[in-house]
């Protein structure tokens, strides 16, 4: 699609899909907080002297590949929590857009975008600060505790993989209470994942 700071950026085919199923002020959201959360990313990454491999745009999710190896943790941190701070700025940029349109009497303050990009950008922000690996809350989380136990490592990630494995259960009661089957299904997966870092399956 384009570069950035010498990094491919891409969107995946797939992320089409969502026009079929949202709206189309929706999935521009949806793409442009995205966009923002993974170039946060990767232009901490960058600042921090790291190398970016490629960002792209799935159809659930976003990514961007990062030369993390021998990275110390103080620095992992930084770059994991700016995705979703980006997130934050963005809501409060777009309520301070809406607000300040809104008293030139803007038509732009009351448009289904405004509130999709404030909404979006909130929830993205929540849901990815979840300590639950491998989303951010849960990356940040298990950097965090490798990094207070120098001694025992494995027991910081054992550690955050518990925390890991029992928010995802919790999201996951949540949704069959909710009956929301998209995120319950996710939370499945997040199970999947923490019960295969404990070792308890292959
Ligand atoms: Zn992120």
């Amino acid at each position: 699609m384009f570069t950035f700071k010498g990094s491919p950026v891409y969107i995946k085919i797939w992320f089409l899909l969502l026009f079929a199923w949202l709206s189309p002020s929706m999935v521009v959201a949806i793409f442009l907080s995205v966009l923002v959360h993974e170039l946060a990313h990767a232009f901490a990454a960058v600042r921090l002297g790291y190398t970016v491999r490629q960002i792209y745009i799935d159809l659930f999710y976003g990514a961007a590949e990062i030369d993390l190896e021998h990275c110390p943790e103080k620095d992992s941190i930084k770059i994991i929590a700016a995705g979703p701070i980006s997130n934050l700025l963005l809501a409060l940029v777009s309520i301070s857009f809406a607000a300040f349109s809104a008293q030139l009497g803007g038509w732009f303050a009351g448009t289904a975008f405004m509130a999709e990009m404030i909404y979006i950008n909130f929830a993205l922000f929540a849901f990815n600060l979840l300590p639950i690996y491998p989303m951010d809350g849960g990356k940040i989380l298990r950097s965090a505790l490798m990094m207070k136990m120098p001694k025992n490592r494995r027991l910081g990630k054992r550690i955050g993989d518990w925390v890991s494995l029992s928010t995802s259960v919790a999201l996951f009661a949540v949704c069959v209470y909710t009956s929301s089957i998209l995120l319950g299904i996710f939370s499945l997966l997040f199970i999947y994942f923490a019960l295969k870092e404990l070792n308890y399956i292959k």
